[in-house]
C-alpha cells in the first residue's frame, strides 16, 4: 500500500485528534506550558460528566473587552449567558489598558481635521503586520472599528482625546476620558449585569467537553479557584447548550509557553500584563481540536520603563511624546531610531542598543501631550525625571554632554523643517523644537506586551479545527485569537479587535441551535 492510500480520506477533527500526528502536535504544544497543571492536561480528553451542575445557552470565558461585549450581544439575542473569570476581579488586561481605541472617521478625528478611512487603517494594519494578517479578519476590524467605538459610547464610555501610535499613518487613537480601559470595561460590565448575564469570578475553565461528534457541549471548571493555586477550587461542570465563547486573553505572563514559542523571552523581560494572562484556556481549546497560528509572534512594548513595575506610567509619557521629542541612546548621546516607528522596530532597536535608552520632551511638548495624571504618577514613582537644563539631563544619564547638545540642535532643525533627515521620524505639524526648560525624561526597556498568535477563527468568530472546518459550538474573540494583527499589532487596535469580534461572537453564538 502506498503512503497515500494509507492516509485516511476526509479526516475529521475528531479522527485527527486520535491520530499520532494530532496527538503529537498537541503534546508538543503543551510541554512546559501545562507543567503546573498536569492534572488538567491529562483530564482534557476525559469523559462527559455524569451530571451537569449548571446549564446556559452560552458560556463566555473571560471578562475583558471581548468577553463582556460577547456576553451583552448574546444576551441581547435572548440567550441565557454565564461569564466566568478565574481571577478575583473582572477586567483582565482590558481594565488596566491605556484606553486608546483606534478607529477611523471618528468625531475626535473630524474635530482635529484628520482625514482617515477604514481602508487606510486596514492598510496600516497589514503593513505593520508584515502582511501575515489574515486579510479578512484585519478588514473586519478596520471596517468595524468606528461602529464598535460608537457602540461603547452608546453604553456610556467617554472618549475625549485624540492620540497617535507608531506605525499608523494618522492620529486615530481615541483615548478614554481617564486614559484607561477601565472606562470601557466598567460600562460593559454594568451593561452585561443589567441585561442579566451571570458573571462569576474565581471560576477557572479547566477543559472543554465535546460530545461524540466533536461538538463542544460544555466545560469543566473550578469554582472558588484562588489564582495561582492549582489545588484550590471545587470541580463543577457547566453545560453550554448553544456555544462556548473563549475570550481568555493572551499569554504574555505564561513564561513556559512564551519561551516555547520565542526562546528569547526569558525572565529578563518583565511583562505589562495582569498575572492571569496565561495560556491554559487556549491550550484547552487546542486539546479539544481547535487550531492555532502564529504563536511565536509575541510583541514587546518599546515604551516601558525598567524603573517601574508592569505597564506603569511611562508608556503614556513616551507614546504621547513620539513625533514631539527625541529618543536618545545615553551611551552615545545620539538618536538611534525613528521615534514613530512601529513597536517591533523600536523594541528590536532598543534591544540592539543593549541597555535602556531615554525619551524626552520639553515644557512645551510634555504638558501639551501627556495626560497630567500619567506625568504626576510617573514622577512620583521616580520613573519620569525633571531637569532644569539639558546639561543636567545629560549628566544624570551619563551622556557625553556636548555630543548630546549638538544632537538636540540637529533634532530641533528637523522639527523646524518638519522633516527628519536621519531616521524619517514623523514630525507632527504642532511640534516645536525641544528648547524650553524644564525638560522631562524617562528610561525605556521593552516588556512582553501582546501575543499576536492564538486560535484560528473565521470572520464569524467561529473557531476552526485541524480539518479547517469550524469546531461546532466554539467561538473566540480578542487576544486569545490569532491572525488579526499578523506579525505586529499596532497600538490601539486591540480594543477595536476585541469589541468588533466580541460582538460578532456573541451574536453568532446565540444564533446556534441548542443541542440539548
Ligand atoms: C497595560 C496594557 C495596556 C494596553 N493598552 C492598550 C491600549 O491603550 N489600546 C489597545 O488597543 N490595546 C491595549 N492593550 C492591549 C489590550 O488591552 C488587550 O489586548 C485586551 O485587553 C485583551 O482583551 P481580551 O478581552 O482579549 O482579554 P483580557 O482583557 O485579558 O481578558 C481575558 C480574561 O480571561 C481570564 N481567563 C484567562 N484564562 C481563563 C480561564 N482558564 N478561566 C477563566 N478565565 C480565564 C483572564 O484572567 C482575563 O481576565 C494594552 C494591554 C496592556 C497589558
Amino acid at each position: 500500500m502506498s503512503e497515500d492510500t494509507k492516509k485516511p480520506k476526509n479526516l475529521s477533527r475528531r479522527d485527527f485528534l486520535k491520530t499520532t500526528g494530532g496527538v503529537a502536535a498537541i503534546a508538543g504544544m503543551t510541554v512546559g506550558a501545562l507543567a503546573g497543571t498536569a492534572k488538567e492536561s491529562s483530564a482534557a480528553a476525559g469523559p462527559m460528566p455524569k451530571k451537569w451542575d449548571d446549564a446556559y445557552d452560552v458560556i463566555v470565558v473571560g471578562t475583558g473587552f471581548a468577553g463582556l461585549a460577547a456576553a451583552i450581544e448574546a444576551k441581547n439575542a435572548r440567550a441565557t449567558v454565564a461569564v466566568i473569570e478565574k481571577m478575583p476581579v473582572h477586567g483582565g488586561n482590558s481594565i488596566i489598558n491605556g484606553g486608546d481605541f483606534c478607529a477611523p472617521d471618528t468625531k475626535l478625528q473630524k474635530a482635529a481635521g484628520v482625514q482617515d478611512s477604514a481602508e487606510l487603517m486596514y492598510k496600516d494594519m497589514m503593513k505593520a503586520g508584515q502582511y501575515l494578517n489574515q486579510p479578512e479578519l484585519a478588514k473586519t476590524v478596520a471596517y468595524g472599528a468606528k461602529d464598535a467605538l460608537e457602540w461603547c459610547e452608546s453604553l456610556g464610555a467617554r472618549f475625549t482625546k485624540l492620540g497617535f501610535h507608531g506605525g499608523h499613518s494618522v492620529k486615530r487613537a481615541n483615548q478614554t476620558v481617564n486614559a484607561s480601559g477601565s472606562e470601557v470595561v466598567n460600562k460593559l460590565y454594568d451593561k452585561a449585569n443589567a441585561v442579566g448575564a451571570k458573571i462569576e469570578t474565581r471560576t477557572k475553565m479547566v477543559r472543554l467537553i465535546a460530545n461524540k461528534d466533536g461538538r463542544i457541549v460544555g466545560m469543566e471548571v473550578k469554582k472558588g479557584y484562588k489564582f495561582p493555586d492549582e489545588n484550590s477550587g471545587k470541580t463543577a461542570f457547566i453545560k453550554a447548550k448553544k456555544a462556548v465563547i473563549l475570550t481568555s486573553g493572551g499569554f504574555s505572563r505564561d513564561l513556559p509557553l512564551r519561551q516555547l514559542q520565542d526562546p528569547r523571552l526569558n525572565d529578563r523581560f518583565e511583562s505589562t500584563n495582569q498575572p492571569g494572562a496565561t495560556g491554559e484556556a487556549l491550550l484547552a481549546a487546542c486539546m479539544a481540536g481547535a487550531m492555532d497560528l502564529q504563536m511565536d509572534w509575541i510583541q514587546l512594548g518599546p515604551w516601558t520603563s525598567p524603573d517601574e513595575k508592569g505597564f506603569g506610567h511611562v508608556p503614556l509619557f513616551c507614546e504621547r511624546l513620539v513625533g514631539y521629542g527625541p529618543m536618545i541612546n545615553p551611551k552615545t548621546g545620539k538618536r538611534f531610531f525613528k521615534e514613530t516607528g512601529n513597536r517591533k522596530e523600536r523594541a528590536d532597536a532598543i534591544i540592539l542598543v543593549g541597555d535602556p535608552v531615554i525619551i524626552m520632551g520639553d515644557s512645551y511638548a510634555v504638558p501639551k501631550q501627556v495626560f497630567p495624571n500619567a506625568l504626576q504618577k510617573g514622577m512620583e514613582a521616580g520613573a519620569i525625571k525633571k531637569f532644569d537644563t539639558l546639561e543636567d539631563l545629560a549628566k544624570f544619564y551619563n551622556m557625553p554632554v556636548d555630543v548630546f547638545k549638538k544632537e538636540i540642535d540637529r533634532w530641533n532643525s528637523f522639527v523646524e523643517q518638519k522633516k527628519d533627515a536621519d531616521f524619517d521620524c514623523m514630525i507632527f505639524p504642532d511640534a516645536k523644537p525641544t528648547v524650553t526648560a524644564p525638560f522631562y525624561a524617562a528610561r525605556l526597556w521593552p516588556k512582553v506586551h501582546h501575543t499576536m498568535g492564538g486560535l484560528v477563527i473565521d470572520k464569524n468568530a467561529q473557531v476552526k479545527g485541524f480539518d479547517f472546518k469550524p469546531v461546532k459550538g466554539l467561538y473566540a474573540a480578542g487576544e486569545v485569537t490569532g491572525g488579526v494583527h499578523g506579525a505586529v499589532r499596532l497600538g490601539g487596535v486591540a480594543m477595536a479587535d476585541c469589541v468588533v469580534f466580541g460582538r460578532i461572537a456573541g451574536k453568532n453564538a446565540a444564533k446556534e441551535k441548542a443541542w440539548g
